[in-house]
């Protein structure tokens, strides 16, 4: 079987309720989207076709998931697998009220960047694996996880460029260089 197929499977026995929806027929994500538009004062306009969004028990995917790579799917949704887990955790109400305006919802949003350092933590674990150890070692891709936390990706959620970029070498220390 998949790595992929695998993980969903496991998901579905760790998570009662887990389920993978099309964001686009969403009417919920529609409405995020313009939302999402207005407040970055239109810079954030990929939000329905760029990235996927866990809420609760559910992942949110792009219309070209199916598409997609099975690695590639797989590494996403260990991401997605940790958010699931903080949902679990904290609730949803709990969790929605922290991931988006907490202290601030844009700027400052101290526990949107530590529960996406939860998650990038573990797409650098998951990338390490399918890909090989050097994959997260590679400049462009940690420049990429960085500018994540950094750029307008989820509203400037941390603009420290230097406690990330310690943060992603702390990651990768953990990390083993050979396979
Ligand atoms: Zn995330």
């Amino acid at each position: 079987m998949e790595r992929y197929d695998a993980l969903v499977r496991a998901l579905g026995a760790e998570i009662p309720g887990f389920r993978i929806v099309r964001k686009d027929r969403s009417r919920l994500h529609r409405m995020i989207h313009y939302a999402l538009v207005a407040v970055t004062f239109g810079r954030m306009r990929s939000y329905l076709d760029s990235y996927q969004t866990t809420i609760g028990k559910t992942v949110y995917v792009t219309s070209d998931w199916d598409d997609w790579p099975a690695d590639r799917r797989y590494v996403t949704l260990r991401h997605e697998a940790i958010h699931l887990r903080q949902f679990r955790k904290y609730t949803l109400p709990v969790m929605a009220l922290l991931y988006v305006l907490l202290p601030l919802p844009l700027g400052l949003a101290w526990f949107r960047a530590r529960f996406e350092q939860e998650a990038y933590a573990e797409t650098i674990r998951a990338a390490a694996e399918v890909w090989g150890p050097e994959h997260p070692r590679r400049p462009d891709y940690r420049k990429y996880v960085i500018d994540q936390f950094v750029g307008p990706s989820y509203g400037w959620m941390w603009p420290f460029r230097r406690s990330v970029e310690r943060w992603y070498d702390q990651v990768l220390a953990t990390v083993d260089t050979v396979r």
